[in-house]
């Protein structure tokens, strides 16, 4: 540990003290610079709303007073956790996130939550070594580390029997997924150390937790433009623990999967890996016989054909993931079950429908790919060809055939595509549950880990970053209220007065706008509505929205533009929503003949699959028939991140912020506007109160020298002294307040202090 300590511990910089003096001299502040976001400048002169100011190079400045924000002192370089500055301004926090992350220093706690920076590169803070380092050590004994969250979470939960989550946000890139499988890998050696000695297979359980992802990241990762190994689903694990701290199940909850991608994908990116490692990877009699694999140039749902990952082998990553479902029981039948559906999907792509010469009706002139996917599903091909060019299809009451155009035959191959893809995956989840899920003990708390998309804004946003955004509303809602009740905590264990705000009460407006249910209904339910009128299109929503929603303040229509879209104010920006598709992306609809013909299969593997007909979210099958009414996507992605807030509320939630440096993939340079994305409403937050403490001893110890005269030669209490110091510094009242241990302060009042100090020394 001690080459690699550099990589988690501050070096002592001694070059400290000369900085100090220097900084106090020169009046050093930030201003706004063009190339690094902020640049490093000393105030020459002040003249009303405009500063003088001399940059390093000589180069003098005239700018706005607002556009200045003070620089902390020197003794806070590169400092651990970032609600001690005394300036809690976006310059700092950047200028202190870059110093740590130049100097290879990742993880960095800003207050209540950590942030951590990818680092694009394997650092060694991750070894044996290291968890061991961190094992039950607290959080400011040890530099700053997700295993120290997760270290923490884990004894709290021992402590105070409460269940834990620990919650990773960012945009994509960020290392999100990364550090969930860190808290995994920490949790799977730490709780296992208190394994039974008579255990048949010793840390089986751990061992099937770690595959599990490998086997999650073949279905339902692909590489982006942005990330190789982009999770296209949002998760949630859970870990259960018994009373001795011992892991004895997980369960995992699946979020969103974007389907889309097996069917279509932008350029330079691919479909979900599995396609590539199957295409590449199976052999012989697997790949002839038994999957009837083509070449990757045959496919054409795999657009751009056999897309390479950098420094990956698709084939030999078929292996591993084959080995992975071995380890997790699944069976040989299983296995092949379930490249046989991928298999399938890539033949779906393949089926072609022509127009007839004298009708409007389709026809499928060319049956090979039909014949080859109902080979592999166990179905019959007439059959099939029936099901998809003349169904049987309910009128009023009556059910009659009715033959398909082409293009409603194009359609319903490939939501059938989709959702034959989105049912394997959910069964792959079930399936992995089932193995994890050993509680022959009984479980007594959890610790569940987060991995969700973040705040999304691209060009053009649809139905799917509505959802996402959606629920990134919600649990910053969860984090600001969270903040809230533990500074509340805390101001209430230390007896100090403070007028509480709610910071989660200022996003309930925007929430309300996307989920409520009437009075008046929200996006999602006008939605639902726009659904059931026959005559009702994309356009006709967005109408309904504007007359429903003018004067709501998150909502508005952008003037000259596209009837199609309209715009909410998020949390996090205003996002311009394209509602093209959206009647048909929220009822998702599905030719239930075929489906009919796939739960009626010969093979045991495919009738599973298909066995409740219904759609699917996350682990749920919802029967329409049983509930007698259509779920929508929007209403049943709402009710199950509603369960989501449910379980999160009542556990004691950890932050993780990550962030990515820039967004040109690899290269290590920390830019301003990705980086404080996300860390500044956390610090917005921490600014309305009292972020710095510090204990009376300490300040008595440190101050003194201002307020000599105020103390009396002596004994005196810690409180009553320092009171009597602040009263002699003619502090605002407002600026401080008085605990049963500490001295609470208003940003900035610490950095004041310390710099009369230093004029006195
Ligand atoms: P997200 O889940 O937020 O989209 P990932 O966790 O998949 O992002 O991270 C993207 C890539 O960045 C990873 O494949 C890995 O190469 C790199 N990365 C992320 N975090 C780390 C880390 N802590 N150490 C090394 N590399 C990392
Ligand atoms: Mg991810």
């Amino acid at each position: 540990i001690v080459d690699d300590a550099k990589f988690l511990f501050l070096e002592n910089d001694f070059s400290s003290s000369v900085a100090q003096a220097d900084w106090s001299a020169k009046k050093m502040v930030w201003i706004p610079s063009e190339r690094e976001g902020f640049e490093a400048a000393s105030v020459t002169k002040e003249t009303g709303d405009e500063v003088l100011v001399e940059l390093s190079n000589g180069q003098k400045l005239e700018v706005n007073k607002e556009d200045v924000q003070k620089m902390n002192p020197p003794k806070f370089n590169k400092v651990e956790d970032m609600a001690a500055l005394t300036f809690l301004n976006e310059a700092s926090v950047l200028h202190n996130l870059k110093e740590r992350y130049y100097s290879s220093l990742i993880y960095t706690y800003s207050g209540l939550f950590c942030v951590v920076v990818n680092p694009y590169k394997m650092l060694p803070i991750y070894s044996e070594k290291v968890v061991e380092m961190y094992k039950g050590k607290k959080r400011h004994e040890v530099p700053p580390h997700i295993y120290s969250i997760t270290d923490n979470a884990y004894r709290n939960m021992m402590q105070d029997r409460e269940d834990q989550s620990i919650l990773c946000t960012g945009e994509s890139g960020a290392g999100k997924t990364e550090n969930t499988k860190k808290v995994i890998q920490y949790l799977a050696v730490v709780a296992s150390s208190h394994k039974v000695k008579k255990d048949s297979s010793p840390g089986e359980l751990e061992k099937q937790l770690l595959q599990a992802n490998p086997i999650l990241e073949a279905f339902g990762n692909a590489k982006t433009s942005k990330n190789d190994n982009s999770s296209r689903f949002g998760k949630f694990i859970k870990l259960n623990f018994d009373v001795t701290g011992y892991i004895v199940g997980a369960n995992i909850d699946t979020y969103l999967l974007e389907k889309s991608r097996c069917i279509r994908q932008a350029a330079v990116e691919r479909a979900f890996h599995i396609f590539y490692y199957m295409v590449a990877g199976a052999k012989d009699s697997l790949r002839g016989s038994e999957l009837l694999l083509e070449d990757f140039s045959c496919y054409r749902f795999l657009m751009s054909g056999h897309v390479e990952i950098p420094g990956q082998e698709d084939d030999q990553m078929f292996e591993e993931t084959l080995e992975a479902m071995e380890i997790m029981g699944f069976t040989q039948e299983e296995r092949t079950g379930m490249l046989k559906v991928v298999s399938t999907v890539l033949q779906l792509g393949n089926v072609k429908f022509e127009k007839e010469r004298n009708s409007e009706q389709a026809s499928m002139p060319d049956d090979t790919a039909a014949q080859k996917l109902c080979h592999l599903q166990g179905i019959n091909v007439t059959d099939f060809s029936r099901a998809v060019l003349t169904p049987r299809i309910k009128v009023g009451r009556e059910v009659v055939q009715k033959a398909q155009t082409k293009q409603q035959a194009d359609f319903a191959i490939e939501a059938l595509a989709k959702a034959m893809y989105e049912r394997l995956f959910r069964w792959i989840l079930a399936r992995v549950n089932k193995t994890l899920d050993k509680s022959k003990r009984q479980s007594s708390s959890f610790l569940g880990i987060l991995d969700i998309a973040g705040f999304e804004i691209f060009e053009d946003n649809s139905f799917e970053q509505l959802c996402i955004n959606y629920t990134n509303e919600r649990l910053q809602q969860l984090f600001n209220h969270t903040m809230f009740t533990l500074e509340q905590e805390e101001y209430q264990r230390e007896g100090i007065e403070w007028t509480f705000i709610d910071f989660g009460l200022d996003l309930q407006p925007c929430i309300e706008l996307i989920e409520r249910p009437n009075n008046p209904p929200g996006i999602l339910a006008l939605l639902d509505e726009e659904c059931l009128f026959p005559k009702a299109t994309d356009v006709s929503f967005v109408e309904k929205l504007l007359s429903t929603h003018t004067t709501h303040v998150k909502f508005s229509k952008p003037k000259h533009q596209d009837k199609l879209i309209f715009t909410v104010l998020h949390y996090a920006g205003k996002v311009d929503y394209n509602s093209d598709s959206w009647l048909t992306k929220n009822m998702d609809p599905l030719n239930d003949n075929v489906t009919g013909l796939l739960s009626n299969s010969s093979s045991p593997f495919i009738q599973d699959l298909w066995r409740e007909l219904g759609r699917v979210v996350g682990l749920e099958t919802i029967n329409k028939s049983k509930k007698g009414m259509f779920r929508t996507v929007g209403q049943l992605h709402k009710e199950s991140l509603g369960r989501l807030m449910t379980t999160l509320n009542n556990t004691q939630p950890n932050f993780i912020r990550c962030i990515i440096p820039n967004h040109e993939k690899r290269v290590p340079a920390l830019h301003s506007e990705s980086a404080v994305h996300g860390v500044l409403e956390g610090i917005r937050i921490c600014r309305q109160g009292f972020p710095n403490r510090i204990l009376f001893q300490e300040f008595r110890q440190r101050y003194e020298l201002l307020a000599a005269k105020a103390i009396p030669k002596g004994f005196m209490d810690g409180k009553q002294a320092c009171a009597l110091m602040v009263t002699h510094l003619d502090l605002d009242p407002n600026l401080f307040r008085i605990g049963q241990s500490k001295m609470f302060f208003r940003t900035g009042v610490l950095a004041q202090l310390e710099e009369e100090r230093d004029l006195k020394i």
